[in-house]
C-alpha cells in the first residue's frame, strides 16, 4: 500500500514533469520562431554571400591550377620541339597573313623552317602530338615585320578551319607584356583568335635571335566544367546558383540554362552593379526572393545565388524543433534522476525519523523499568532495616508468650489470649521473613537442574482447589539449566498461587516453556478475572495486594521480581479484565538468560 503511494507521487510527479517541460519547449519554439523572423532576412543573406564568394574563390583557384599546369606543359612543348631539331633554312614563302584583332590582311615573306627534315609551316603532326601529350592546344609562331604569325595549330577558327596564317599584332597586349620581361615568358589569359583562354608563352630562339613563339592554351571559360564544379560543392538545396553574362544570358543555372532573362526587373537592377543584394517580391512563389550577386570580371558574367525565404524560415523552424524536441528528452532524464534521488532521500528521512520514534519509545520503556527497579532496591533496602529491627523484639515477644503459654494452666481463660498473640506474632515473623527476602543481596545458590522437572515439583506442592486445572506444555529442547532451585520454586509458586486466587470460581492455569540456545521462556496464564490497568503499575511494588490484610501481604511479586532480577531475567505481564475484547485473563512471561551469572 506504502510502496503503491510512493509509486503514485513519483508519478504524478513526472507527468507533472512532463507537461512542464512540454509547455516550456512551446513557449520557447513560438518565441524563436518570432524572433527569428527577424533576424532570418539577415542570415538568409549571409548565407548566400557565402556561396557567391565560394564559388568565386573556386572558380579563381581553378584557373590558378589551370595555369600552374599551362607553365608545366609549355616546358613539354619546348622540349619536344627542340628534340626534333629546328632549323631555319634559306628559302622562303609568300603567304597572306591576317590580323586576329582587326581581320586585316596582308602579304608577306616568311622563311622556311624545317623539323627533322620536314617543312614545318602547316605540318599538323608536331603540334597534335604536343596536345595528345599535353591535354593543351598548341601553336607555333613565327615573327613577322607586324607581330607573331600562326604556321602550325591546333586552334580552330569560327569555321572551324585551323587558325594558321593569323598573327598577333605587336601592339597586342601579350607582345607587349612579352617584350617588357627579360624572360619571354607569358602566363595568364589572352585573346586567341576568337576566344579567351589561359595561356602560356615561350620564345623560339634560332641562331641566338628570338624567331618565334611556342603557345600552350586551355579555353578559359568551359562552361561545362564550370557547372561540374558548382554541383561538386554540395550548395545547400535551398540556394540556387547560377551565372549569367551581361546579355542576359543564362550561362549556368541548374533547370534555365541558355534562357535570355534580360527582360526580367531583378537583371535591370543586378547589371547595374559590380556586386550586391537584391530582394524582390516573387508573385508565382508568394515568397520573397532574395539574390546576391558578383560580377567576375575574367569571364566577364555574375555569379548569382538566390533563396526563398520561405524555405529557410521552413527548415529553421524544423531545426528548432527537432533541437528542443533533443533537449526536452535530456531535460526530462535529468529532472528523472533528480527525482528519483530526491524520493529516494526523502524515503531515506521518513526511515530515519521513524527509527528514532520507535528508539524514543523503547528508551522511556527502559527508563519505566528502571525507575521501577530503582523504586524498589530502595524500598527494599527500607524494608530490610526495618525487618531486622522488628525481627528482635518480635522475637522477644514471642519468646515471652510461649513461656506464659507452657506456665500457664490448661483452662487459663487468658490462654486464648495468649494463642492470639502468638499467632499474630507468627504472621508478622511471617511478614517480616518476606520483607527480608525480598531486600535480601544474598548471592543466588545456583544448580544444573532441568526445568521442566522443577515446575512439575512445584505445581505438586501447591493445595489446589478442585475447580481449578493445570496444564503443561514443555517445548525447551534443553530443559537443563543453571538456576537456584529454592528460589526459582518460589516464584513459580507465587505466580500460579495468584493465578488460583484470580479464579475463585475455577478455571485453568496453562504453563508454556519455549527457549532457544540463549534464553528460556516460561508463560503462566489463567482464565480469571484479569488485572485492571491501574493495578498494573503497581504490581511489583511490595505491599500492594487486593486480597485485603489478611489474606494478602503484596509481597508475592515483589520478591518473584528480586529473584528473576537476580537471575538477570525478566518478567511481563499481559491481562485482560474486558470481557468485550475477549476471555478474561492474565498471562506472566518470564525469560531467564542461560548465561546468567553475575559477572
Ligand atoms: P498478594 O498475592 O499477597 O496479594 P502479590 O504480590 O502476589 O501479593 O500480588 C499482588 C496483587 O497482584 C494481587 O493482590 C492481585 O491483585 C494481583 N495479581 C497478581 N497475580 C494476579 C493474577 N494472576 N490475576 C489477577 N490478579 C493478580
Ligand atoms: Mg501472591
Amino acid at each position: 500500500m506504502k510502496i503503491l503511494k510512493t509509486i503514485s507521487t513519483r508519478l504524478r510527479a513526472i507527468i507533472f514533469e512532463i507537461g512542464l517541460i512540454v509547455l516550456a519547449i512551446i513557449a520557447t519554439n513560438v518565441i524563436t520562431i518570432i524572433s527569428a523572423k527577424n533576424t532570418l532576412q539577415s542570415t538568409v543573406i549571409n548565407d548566400i554571400n557565402r556561396v557567391v564568394v565560394t564559388l568565386s574563390n573556386t572558380i579563381d583557384a581553378t584557373r590558378n591550377l589551370k595555369l600552374e599546369q599551362l607553365n608545366k606543359n609549355i616546358n613539354v612543348a619546348d622540349y619536344i620541339l627542340k628534340k626534333h631539331d629546328l632549323i631555319e633554312v634559306n628559302e622562303y614563302s609568300n603567304i597572306t597573313v591576317k590580323n586576329q584583332n582587326t581581320g586585316n590582311k596582308y602579304l608577306t615573306k616568311i622563311n622556311k623552317w624545317k623539323y627533322n627534315g620536314k617543312i614545318l609551316q602547316y605540318d599538323e603532326s608536331l603540334v597534335d602530338e604536343i596536345k595528345s601529350l599535353t591535354g593543351t592546344n598548341v601553336t607555333i609562331f613565327q615573327k613577322i615585320d607586324s607581330g607573331f604569325v600562326r604556321i602550325a595549330t591546333n586552334i580552330m577558327d569560327s569555321s572551324n578551319n585551323r587558325a594558321v596564317n593569323t598573327y598577333i599584332p605587336f601592339s597586342s597586349p601579350v607582345l607587349k607584356d612579352i617584350n617588357k620581361k627579360d624572360r619571354f615568358i607569358y602566363s595568364g589569359r589572352a585573346f586567341v583568335v576568337n576566344d579567351w583562354y589561359l595561356t602560356s608563352y615561350k620564345p623560339i630562339v634560332i641562331n641566338n635571335e628570338v624567331k618565334g613563339l611556342l603557345y600552350v592554351g586551355l579555353k578559359e571559360k568551359e562552361l561545362g566544367e564550370l557547372k561540374k564544379t558548382f554541383n561538386d560543392l554540395n550548395i545547400d538545396k535551398n540556394i540556387t546558383p547560377f551565372c549569367i553574362d551581361r546579355a542576359g544570358r543564362m550561362l549556368i543555372h541548374p533547370s534555365d540554362s541558355g534562357e535570355n532573362i534580360s527582360n526580367l526587373e531583378y537583371f535591370q537592377h543586378i547589371i547595374k552593379d559590380k556586386e550586391g543584394i537584391y530582394k524582390f517580391y516573387d508573385e508565382d512563389k508568394k515568397d520573397y526572393c532574395i539574390l546576391s550577386y558578383k560580377y567576375y570580371s575574367a569571364y566577364e558574367m555574375y555569379i548569382v545565388c538566390s533563396a526563398y525565404q520561405g524555405n529557410f524560415l521552413d527548415n529553421f523552424r524544423r531545426e528548432i524543433i527537432n533541437t528542443s524536441i533533443v533537449a526536452g528528452i535530456i531535460t526530462l532524464l535529468l529532472i528523472s534522476i533528480l527525482i528519483f534521488f530526491f524520493t529516494k532521500t526523502i524515503n531515506a528521512l521518513h526511515n530515519a525519523v521513524k527509527d528514532l520514534s520507535e528508539t524514543n519509545k523503547e528508551l522511556l520503556t527502559t527508563k519505566k523499568a528502571l525507575q521501577q527497579s530503582e523504586k524498589l532496591a530502595s524500598m527494599g533496602q527500607l524494608a530490610a532495616g526495618i525487618a531486622h529491627e522488628i525481627n528482635n523484639p518480635l522475637g522477644v515477644i514471642m519468646m515471652y508468650c510461649n513461656i506464659i503459654l507452657d506456665d500457664s494452666d490448661e483452662n487459663d481463660p487468658k490462654r486464648k489470649d495468649l494463642e492470639l498473640i502468638v499467632e499474630q506474632s507468627e504472621r508478622c515473623k511471617k511478614i517480616v521473613g518476606g520483607l527480608l527476602n525480598f531486600a535480601r543481596k544474598s548471592k543466588v545458590n545456583k544448580t544444573n537442574i532441568n526445568v521442566h522437572n522443577l515446575i512439575e515439583k512445584s505445581v505438586k506442592s501447591l493445595l489446589l482447589p478442585s475447580n481449578v486445572k493445570i496444564t503443561t506444555d514443555f517445548k525447551i529442547v534443553d530443559p537443563f539449566m543453571m538456576i537456584d532451585i529454592d528460589q526459582m520454586v518460589q516464584v513459580f509458586t507465587n505466580i500460579i498461587k495468584n493465578a488460583i486466587d484470580a479464579m475463585p470460581n475455577g478455571g485453568h492455569v496453562d504453563i508454556l516453556t519455549e527457549g532457544n540456545e540463549n534464553d528460556v521462556c516460561f508463560h503462566i496464564k489463567d482464565n480469571g478475572t484479569g488485572i485492571d490497568p491501574k493495578s498494573l503499575d503497581k504490581l511489583f511494588e511490595p505491599f500492594f495486594t487486593t486480597k485485603g490484610k489478611n489474606n494478602g501481604t503484596g509481597l508475592g511479586l515483589p520478591i518473584s521480581y528480586g529473584i528473576i532480577k537476580m537471575h538477570k531475567g525478566n518478567i511481563k505481564v499481559i491481562s485482560n479484565t474486558d470481557k468485550s475484547k475477549g476471555s478474561t485473563g492474565t498471562t506472566f512471561i518470564i525469560t531467564i538468560p542461560r548465561i546468567n551469572s553475575e559477572v
